[in-house]
C-alpha cells in the first residue's frame, strides 16, 4: 500500500502530521510518499502542482491531504480540482452526525447524514471566461457524471435506510432537472427509494430538522455548501471528515480549508483529519481499527481533551497524543 502525504497550506501541515500520528499507532505497513503541493508551493516556485507531482500521485494507491489555500486569483487554478479531475474522483462521501459529549450550536437532535457530492463537474468544471465586463461560468452536468453519483448514493443508501434525497433547484435550472432526471432513474433501477429537496429548502433543514434526513445526493457546488451547513450544526469544521472516491484512487481529507485566522497557533483541530484517517481505514476493509479509532476518538473528547474550537485549551498536538495513547490501549483487547 503506496500512501501520497499532502499537507497544503496553513492549518494542514498542523492536522496532517497529527493524523499521521495516530495512523502510525496502529504500524501498518505502509509506503508514505511526502509531496509539497498548495499555495505555498506556488508563492516559493510559480507552480502550485506539477506534472511530476501528479505521476508520483498517480504511482500511489491513495492520497492523505491536508488542506489548501486557494487564493481568488483568476491566475490560480486550485490544486485539488485539478487531482480531483485527473484521478477521477468523482465521489465526495461527507458523513455528518454530532460526536458524543460536543455541543452544539443550534440544538441538541440526534442525527446521522451522508452528503454525497458529485466531484469533478457541476460548476467547478473549469469552463469559465473573464472579460472586462462579463465573466461566465458554465455549469456542466452529464448523464455520465449525474449516473455515477447518483449509484455511489445509492450504494451507501443500501447499507443504510435504502432510502435517497435529491437535492436540486430543478425548478429554475434546466441543468438540475437533468440531474435530477438521471438521479430518479438510477434509483428507481437500483430499487432505492427517493425524495426530492430544493437546495435552499435543504439547506434550513439542515439547521432545524437534520433527523429527517439520511443520504443525499447533489451537485457540486451544491454540495460544497451544504457540507459546510451541516459541519456547523454536527459541532464545527474541526470535526468533519471526507472521501474523494474513484474506481481506481481514493484521496482523504477534513471537509476545512486552511483556515489562515489560526494558521501556525498549533490549535486546529485534527479530529477531521483523524476521521479521515478513520475513512480510509473503512476503504481499505479495515473496520476493526476504523472502530478502534473511532472509540479512542470519542474517549478523548468525553475527558475533554479538545482544542479551543470545542471549548478546550488543548493543541493540535496534545490531542492527536491522547487519541493515539488511547488507540495504542484499544488494540490490545
Ligand atoms: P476554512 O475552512 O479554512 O475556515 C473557516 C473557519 O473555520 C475559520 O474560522 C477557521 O479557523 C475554522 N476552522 C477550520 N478548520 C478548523 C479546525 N480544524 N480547527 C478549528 N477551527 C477550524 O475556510 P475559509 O477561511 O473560508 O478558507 C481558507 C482557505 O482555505 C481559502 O483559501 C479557501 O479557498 C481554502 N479552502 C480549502 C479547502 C480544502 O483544502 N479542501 C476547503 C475549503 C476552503
Amino acid at each position: 500500500m503506496k500512501l501520497a502525504v499532502i499537507p497544503g497550506d496553513g492549518i494542514g501541515k498542523e492536522v496532517l502530521p497529527a493524523a499521521l500520528s495516530v495512523l502510525d499507532a496502529f504500524g501498518f505497513d505502509m509506503e508514505q510518499i511526502p509531496l509539497e503541493i498548495g499555495y505555498g508551493k506556488w508563492e516559493r516556485t510559480g507552480n502550485a502542482l506539477t506534472d511530476e507531482d501528479m505521476s508520483i500521485i498517480k504511482d500511489c494507491d491513495c492520497v492523505l491531504f491536508g488542506a489548501i489555500t486557494t487564493p481568488p486569483d483568476p491566475n490560480y487554478t486550485s490544486v485539488l480540482l485539478r487531482i480531483r479531475k485527473e484521478l477521477d474522483l468523482y465521489a465526495n462521501i461527507r458523513p455528518f452526525s454530532p460526536l458524543a459529549n460536543v455541543k452544539l450550536p443550534c440544538n441538541n437532535k440526534v442525527f446521522d447524514l451522508v452528503i454525497v457530492r458529485e466531484n469533478t463537474e457541476g460548476m467547478y468544471s473549469g469552463v469559465e471566461e473573464l472579460h472586462k465586463d462579463v465573466a461566465y461560468t458554465t455549469r456542466v452536468i452529464t448523464r455520465k457524471g449525474s449516473e455515477r453519483i447518483a449509484q455511489s448514493a445509492c450504494a451507501i443508501a443500501k447499507k443504510r435506510k435504502n432510502q435517497i434525497t435529491i437535492v436540486h433547484k430543478a425548478n429554475v435550472l434546466k441543468s438540475d432537472s437533468f440531474f435530477r432526471d438521471v438521479c430518479r432513474g438510477v434509483a428507481n433501477r437500483i430499487g432505492v427509494s427517493f425524495n426530492e429537496m430544493l437546495v435552499d429548502a435543504m439547506a434550513y433543514d439542515i439547521v432545524l430538522r437534520p433527523e429527517r434526513y439520511d443520504v443525499l445526493v447533489t451537485t457540486n457546488l451544491f454540495g460544497d455548501i451544504l457540507s459546510d451547513v451541516a459541519a456547523a450544526v454536527s459541532g464545527g469544521l474541526g470535526l468533519c471528515p471526507s472521501a474523494n472516491i474513484g474506481d481506481r484512487y481514493a484521496l482523504f481529507e477534513p471537509i476545512h480549508g486552511s483556515a489562515p485566522d489560526i494558521a501556525g497557533k498549533g490549535i486546529a483541530n485534527p479530529i477531521a483529519s483523524i476521521l479521515s484517517v478513520r475513512m480510509m481505514l473503512q476503504w481499505m476493509g479495515c473496520e476493526t481499527e476504523a472502530e478502534i479509532l473511532k472509540k479512542a476518538v470519542d474517549s478523548v473528547i468525553a475527558r475533554g481533551i479538545v482544542t479551543p474550537d470545542l471549548g478546550g485549551s488543548y493543541s493540535t498536538k496534545g490531542v492527536s497524543e491522547a487519541i493515539s495513547k488511547n488507540i495504542s490501549v484499544l488494540k490490545t483487547y
